[in-house]
């Protein structure tokens, strides 16, 4: 997380403001320096701890498909075929009604002590006397050049004189400080239900492309109504007991408490060490794959589909799929997804499915003076959103609408539906140990989100690592797909002690940069005592940062 957002929480929590209000208040900074990940055209999910009644509560601000978006929306009309991920990403038809100003207002509202204005105003500030690019900001920025250029709006924000901006220079942005402010004075209907929601709907419909850029940039479905008719749900988390604690996280419309649990119930059935690593390694990437599986059939927004999240959390379910693991070899995969029914070892046959999300997104965590906490991921979808600004308001918006799956499915539980939230995989985590949060984790990058949360909490509870080794330590990822993608480092690290075990690892990138690095986490952890440790990246995306009021010695 990046270090001017992170002071500004860590300035409302000194004066007195509470974990709620301190995560709003980075969250918003995090709009103006991490543009291409974080801010008011995306969503997100946040995962509340109230340190005084002991209760864990999330709100779901995901976006959502217009109401009248049709299931093959995804199916380009010329050929009959998914559009290719790339050109769909870059369009108004992969833009989700907003929902974070949304959960910003609840969460405060729910849980805060402080108002929206008041929250904005550091980051009005801060988009009005800029930041300082870095590295990770221009090379995002260069990586993106392409699709920004075909949107002059958005590349006479981002590419100013036809450049990403320097490393060294000053990044203003006006236009998102003038939003801010206009939002702080009035409001967030100025945003849901007056001017903005007409602008966005307009660009949604019509994108405003450079009519030489040979992107397609198809049109959305989106309507003011849409906009107006948008709301967050307050749902209850997910919960599942790991080594005698707490796991706390988010339920459907993301896949990702549901399988951060299922993959830590799996894992329950092992003693894993690092005497042992291999071994170790092996029961991770297995319970992560039959985790995977499990999620791809079974989980989608539930107000659409039936989904099983109690049978996925519960530790039976996990006991029978864990007996399908052969400690001692890799699954043949992509493995079949477990019979619900069924007790003991059976299982119902899946093809593999492609995963399609990116690296985007940030995640935050926070603990106050009074042991509350914030587990909030949010996100934009790719690096960079739909690539489309919204003119003269400083904003990109999403393309989240892309994680739905683009062909048309009765039986895959994340096919588009109007009014519909796509399936995520964010998983903002937060661990009680004897009703206290002990660890509060979450982290970008797409399905890789839920296999980073895991290894973190797998370093540290079990691999006897500290907090910020668990951070810091090389990550694979096993998706239910044939190989495993693996950091360079892990592979450089642990590809022998794999080896006996068949497990193949493939070096991790993907397809907008040539980034091989999985995932972005911030922790903290608090200890028996109450003292605090903040964990953010040392190195993976430029380095993050964590920071506590009263720092130790
Ligand atoms: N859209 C992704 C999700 O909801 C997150 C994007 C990312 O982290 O790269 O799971």
């Amino acid at each position: 997380m990046d270090a001017s957002a992170s002071a500004i929480g860590l300035e409302v929590l000194r004066e007195g403001g509470n974990a709620a209000d301190a995560a709003v208040a980075t969250a918003a900074a995090l709009g103006v320096t991490e543009p291409y990940s974080a801010g008011i055209g995306g969503g997100g999910y946040f995962v509340y701890f109230d340190a005084a009644t002991g209760e864990v509560t999330t709100i779901d601000g995901r976006e959502t498909a217009p109401a009248t978006m049709p299931t093959d929306a995804f199916i380009d009309p010329a050929t009959g075929r998914p559009y290719p991920f790339a050109n769909a990403v870059s369009s108004g038809l992969s833009v989700g009604v907003p929902g974070t100003l949304a959960t910003w207002e609840a969460a405060l509202d729910r849980f805060g002590t402080e108002s929206l204005r008041d929250i904005l105003e550091p980051s009005v500030l801060l988009a009005t006397k800029g930041f300082t690019v870095d590295q990770t900001f221009r090379q995002q920025t260069l990586d993106n050049k392409a699709r920004f250029a075909a949107f002059p709006d958005t590349a006479e924000l981002f590419l100013p004189d036809g450049d990403a901006p320097q490393v060294g220079s000053v990044f203003k942005n006006l236009d998102l400080a003038a939003t801010l402010r206009t939002i702080a004075l009035k409001g967030t209907d100025e945003f849901y239900a007056g001017p903005m929601a007409d602008e966005i709907a307009d660009l949604v419909q019509e994108p405003r492309k450079d009519p030489a850029s040979p992107l397609p940039a198809p049109p959305g479905f989106m309507t003011a109504d849409d906009i107006a008719a948008y709301e967050v749900l307050e749902q209850a988390p997910t919960h599942v007991e790991y080594r005698g604690l707490d796991v706390y996280g988010m339920a459907p419309s993301s896949s990702g408490g549901t399988t951060v649990g299922e993959s830590l119930n799996i894992l329950e059935n092992y003693d894993l060490s690092a005497d042992d690593i291999g071994q170790s390694l092996h029961l991770y990437l297995e319970a992560t794959a039959h985790a995977f599986a499990d999620r791809n059939a079974y989980v989608g927004d539930p107000a659409f589909v039936d989904v099983p999240t109690e049978t996925l959390l519960s530790q039976d379910f996990a006991d029978a799929r864990a007996c399908e693991i052969d400690p001692a070899q890799a699954s043949t995969r992509p493995v079949p997804a477990g019979d619900l029914e069924a007790a003991g070892c059976a299982a119902v046959a899946l093809d593999e499915r492609e995963d399609t999300e990116n690296v985007s997104t940030t995640h935050l965590s926070v603990v106050d003076q009074w042991g509350n906490a914030v587990a909030y991921t949010l996100t934009i979808e790719q690096t960079g959103g739909s690539g489309m600004t919204l003119p003269g308001r400083g904003f990109l918006l999403n393309n989240e609408l892309t994680d739905f799956s683009f062909s048309p499915s009765e039986t895959d539980p994340n096919t588009v539906e109007p009014g519909k939230r796509p399936r995520s995989s964010m998983s903002p985590t937060i661990v009680l140990e004897d009703g206290a949060a002990r660890f509060v984790v979450g982290s970008p990058g797409g399905s890789t989100i839920i296999t980073t949360v895991v290894q973190i909490l797998m370093n540290r509870i079990d691999l006897g690592m500290t907090l910020p080794e668990a951070v810091a330590a090389p990550r694979a990822a096993q998706r239910n797909t044939v190989n495993t993608t693996a950091e360079p480092e892990f592979i450089a690290a642990y590809a022998g002690d794999l080896a006996p075990f068949g497990q193949p690892l493939v070096p991790s990138g993907d397809q907008f940069t040539s980034a091989a690095q999985i995932g972005a986490a911030a922790a903290i952890e608090v200890d028996s005592s109450g003292l605090m440790t903040a964990a953010a990246e040392p190195v993976r995306r430029g380095g993050g940062t964590g920071l506590v009021v009263e720092p130790a010695g």
